[in-house]
């Protein structure tokens, strides 16, 4: 069937505005909006009907009385009256049946979506519509009802109007893939509301000093609360290396919070050295997206005062949380210091390299951790080992291994909850007294 064959078939039996005509063929024709094909349509069968009703067709009387009645269409009715016809009453016409005129409010819910969108930073959005489903069921319907095979549903249209004419209004650019923001509109209540999309920002951070955790860490008392044991701060350490991050970084975002993730952690009284462990921090809702990372970098390390330091900051996608979780077992590089209960000779250690170079490591679950992690076993793989004596009972000890590997159990032994470790191996006791992590080794 014809395109106009169809439209007035569905005129016939709907009153439809332009943007809902229009849209039932959407996929043709490029370049025009679906209420400029809805008016031409409108217009051709029109001029069409004209001819007919010239030439005293009962049918094309009728197709004029059909557009006019539509109310939309004001031609056919000045046609009718010039003709000497019956103009008939526009009873039900007025609204149309699939979008009740709601196209009607998109300049209203783009000015809106402004309004709310002005206090934020952001180069890219994207319009989300809501619809109520009985409208949605309706469109559905008379598409089946009229096999339409060439239209667009009615959420897109909206979606597409709407973010024209902000795009129009404040020259910021619609982005399918990664807005920043998000604006919810229903046309059909009128709201409007923004969802503000995260930033991330990732780097690498050396802790330069012990007995600072990785992140905040809740009283064991008050979890929280703030109580006698904790001198009311509600936590267990006065600062962590997430708080050192983000501060500087809620000060210049603006933003509701900010979440921190990183590839592994390092003991609270471990330090984290080389070019430093990779992270990424998640502002929630920003303000302020436009940061000079350069100077974000500075002043975060000036409000650490040399206790970490972070560097290479970039901005970065979400993807890169799961990125860093799933590189927990990135290959590590530690520096332990061991002090030993007996003396050490010059073969122990060339023993020890021996013995733990190229090497499966079986560890439990370690006794200090045991109240916070499931008893498993985990087997991790030592690459390499480098042993040097510092004095009669004291030897620094550099490790390259899988990560995850309980390095100070590794030297203990864990009463024998880890094999092979340092102790067993010389028959010494041997206690880790300071432990670095020196490198991270990342595989893209
Ligand atoms: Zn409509
Ligand atoms: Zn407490």
């Amino acid at each position: 069937m014809g395109i106009l064959e169809s439209s007035s078939r569905m005129l016939e039996q709907y009153p439809l505005c332009d943007h809902c005509l229009g849209r039932q063929f959407a996929l043709l024709g490029h370049g025009i909006e679906n209420d400029e094909r809805g008016k031409a349509i409108k217009l051709a069968l029109t001029l069409a009907a004209h001819q007919l009703a010239l030439s005293r067709s009962k049918e094309g009387m009728n197709v004029l009385r059909i557009l006019a009645t539509n109310g939309f269409f004001e031609t056919a009715e000045k046609i009718l009256q010039k003709m000497g016809k019956r103009v008939p009453r526009k009873n039900f016409a007025e609204t149309c049946f699939l979008c009740k005129n709601r196209f009607e409010t998109v300049n209203y819910l783009a000015e809106e979506a402004l309004k709310k969108s002005e206090n934020y930073e952001f180069n890219s959005f994207l319009v989300g519509i809501e619809l109520p489903t009985t409208v949605e069921e309706c469109e559905d319907e008379f598409k089946a009802n009229f096999d339409v095979s060439y239209g667009e549903n009615m959420r897109n249209e909206f979606g597409r109007i709407i973010g024209k004419k902000i795009a129009e209004s404040n020259g910021k650019t619609v982005d399918y893939q990664k807005p920043e923001i998000v604006v919810l509109a229903n046309p059909f209540s009128g709201e409007v509301s923004l969802q503000i999309n995260p930033l991330y920002i990732s780097g690498y951070y050396k802790k330069l000093v012990r007995g600072i955790p990785q992140s905040k860490w809740f009283c064991s008392d008050c979890r929280g609360r703030g109580c006698e044991k904790c001198n009311w701060t509600g936590k267990m350490y006065p600062e962590s290396v997430e708080e050192l991050i983000a501060k500087p970084l809620l000060d210049s975002t603006s933003a509701a919070k900010a979440s921190f993730h990183a590839s592994g952690r390092e003991d609270i009284d471990a330090r984290m050295l080389g070019k430093g462990r990779p992270f990424v921090i998640e502002a929630t809702k920003p303000q302020k997206r436009f940061l000079d990372l350069k100077k974000l970098e500075n002043s975060i390390n000036e409000y650490a005062e040399g206790k970490i330091e972070v560097s290479s900051l970039q901005f970065a996608d979400k993807s890169i949380v799961r990125k860093l979780k799933n590189s927990e077992s990135a290959r590590k590089e530690y520096h332990v210091f061991i002090e030993f209960e007996n003396k050490l000779s010059v073969r122990d250690l060339g023993t020890l390299e021996e013995k733990l170079t190229n090497v499966l490591v079986r560890q439990k679950t370690p006794i200090r951790v045991l109240h916070r992690r499931a008893d498993l076993t985990r087997e991790k793989y030592i690459y390499k080992v480098k042993v040097k004596k510092l004095s009669p009972r004291k030897a620094e000890m550099k490790i390259l291994c899988q990560g995850g590997l309980y390095v100070k159990e590794l030297v203990t032994g864990d009463e024998g909850r880890t094999v092979p470790n340092v102790s067993e191996i010389l028959k010494n006791k041997a206690k880790p007294i300071k432990l670095d992590v020196l490198n991270i080794i990342m595989q893209d």
